[in-house]
C-alpha cells in the first residue's frame, strides 16, 4: 500500500475562457449591442469597437463521436477553430471577419446541419439525460425531441413565431425538465406493480417508504420475507418510488402516457415568470416517431403564432386570451383531469399569499 493517499481529482467544470473565440475573452463584458442579420446569425459589437459573428447550428441532440469530429472539423476550417455547445446541444461557431459568415453557412447546411434557434423561432428542444445516465425513466425523452425537431424544423431555421418558443421534454414526472413554453413529459396512469422476491433483495425499504410524497407506502411481509405494500388509494403515480426501488415497476408500453402542458416561463422581461399547466393528457407514448403527441405540439404552435400578438410569448398570450378561449383556438378537449382537486394539494403547493409568481 503506498504511503501517501492519492490526491482527489478536480473534476466539474473547466474555466471556460481558455476556450473562448480571443475576440470573446477581449471584450467579455463590454459588448455595446448585438443585433440579428438572419436567422441563426448573430453580430456583436464590443466598445473596443471589435465585431464577431455568432453562426447557431442545429443537431440532432444526442451527438455521435464521428458527427462531434465533423462539427469541430468545420470550426477548425471555417471558423477560427473555435466552437461550443449551447445547453440545448446547438452548436455555436463564432468569427471575427464577415466575410467569413456564408462559407461557413455553405459548410455546415452541406454536411447536413441547420442553421437557425435565434431570436423569435422556435428553439431546439431540450431534454433531459433520459435512459442515457439516470435511473428513473419512463420514456425515451430524446427519442421525442428528434421526432419533434424533425416535424418543426423549418419553425427552427425561421424567426416566425410571435416571441421565442422554449419546448422541453422531460421522462419522468418528478425530477428535471420541464418549465418550457411548452413541455412534453412522461405520464404515468398506473400504481406501481411490485415484484416481491425483488424487492427483499434489491431494495433498501426506509429509503423506499420515505420517498413517497403521499405515504402511500409501508413495509409488509409478502410470502415470509420482508417486503412493501402501496395504499393505490392513495397513491398519486408518480414514479418517485422506481428510482430507489427498480422492482416496483411503474412504467409499462401500455399505461406510460405522455401529458402536454403549456405557459412555463422563467423569464421576467415582459411579465411575471409562471408555471406551466396541464394542457392534454393520457397522449399515447408511441415510438419511434410520437405522431400523437407531435400533431398536439404543432396545432399549439399554430395556434400561437395565428393569434398572438408580436413579442407575447404563450403565457401572455393565454393570460391576454384566457384559458377557455386557449381550450377553443386549439381544439383541445378540457377533461375532468385538467382539474386539480387533489386534497393534498392545499398543503403541499403554494398556498401562500406571501411568496407567489
Ligand atoms: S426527467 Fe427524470 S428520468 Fe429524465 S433524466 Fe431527469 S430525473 Fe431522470
Ligand atoms: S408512485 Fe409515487 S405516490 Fe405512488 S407509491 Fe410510488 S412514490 Fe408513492
Amino acid at each position: 500500500m503506498s504511503e501517501k493517499p492519492r490526491s482527489p481529482i478536480e473534476s466539474g467544470c473547466p474555466d471556460g475562457f481558455q476556450y473562448m473565440h480571443p475576440v470573446m475573452r477581449k471584450n467579455y463584458g463590454a459588448w455595446k449591442f448585438h443585433e440579428h442579420p438572419k436567422p441563426g446569425v448573430l453580430r456583436h459589437v464590443g466598445y473596443s469597437g471589435d465585431e464577431i459573428w455568432t453562426v447557431r447550428v442545429g443537431t440532432q441532440r444526442i451527438l455521435d463521436i464521428f458527427s462531434l469530429r465533423e462539427l469541430c472539423d468545420i470550426g477548425d476550417e471555417y471558423a477560427d477553430g473555435y466552437i461550443h455547445f449551447t445547453i440545448r446541444s446547438n452548436v455555436e461557431y463564432m468569427v471575427s471577419d464577415p466575410a467569413k459568415v456564408e462559407p461557413l453557412i455553405k459548410a455546415v447546411t452541406d454536411a447536413g446541419y441547420i442553421v437557425g434557434g435565434t431570436k423569435n423561432s422556435v428553439t431546439m428542444l431540450s431534454h433531459t439525460q433520459g435512459w442515457l445516465h439516470c435511473d428513473i425513466p419512463g420514456t425515451d425523452a430524446s427519442g421525442v425531441v428528434k421526432s419533434m425537431m424533425d416535424e418543426l424544423i423549418d419553425e427552427f431555421r425561421e424567426c416566425n413565431m410571435p416571441n421565442r418558443v422554449h419546448i422541453t421534454t422531460s421522462c419522468c414526472q418528478i425530477n428535471c425538465g420541464g418549465q418550457g413554453d411548452i413541455a412534453i413529459n412522461v405520464q404515468h396512469t398506473k400504481p406501481p406493480k411490485i415484484n416481491h422476491d425483488l424487492v427483499s433483495n434489491v431494495c433498501e425499504r426506509p429509503s423506499v417508504v420515505a420517498r413517497c410524497p403521499v405515504a402511500a407506502i409501508r413495509p409488509a411481509m409478502v410470502n415470509g420475507k420482508p417486503s412493501l405494500e402501496v395504499d393505490e388509494k392513495k397513491c398519486i403515480c408518480c414514479g418517485a418510488c422506481f428510482p430507489p426501488c427498480p422492482p416496483m415497476q411503474i412504467n409499462d408500453a401500455e399505461h406510460s402516457k405522455l401529458a402536454v402542458w403549456v405557459g412555463g416561463n422563467h423569464s421576467n422581461a415582459r411579465s411575471k415568470p409562471t408555471f406551466q399547466k396541464l394542457v392534454a393528457a393520457g397522449i399515447p407514448n408511441n415510438p419511434p416517431r410520437w405522431p400523437e403527441a407531435t400533431a398536439i405540439v404543432k396545432n399549439i404552435l399554430q395556434a400561437y403564432k395565428n393569434d398572438a400578438k408580436d413579442w407575447e410569448r404563450i403565457n401572455d398570450w393565454i393570460e391576454r386570451i384566457g384559458w377557455p378561449r386557449f381550450f377553443e383556438v386549439t381544439n383541445l378537449p378540457f377533461t375532468k383531469y385538467h382539474i386539480d382537486n387533489w386534497r393534498g394539494a392545499r398543503n403541499s403547493l403554494n398556498a401562500s399569499t406571501h411568496i407567489r409568481f
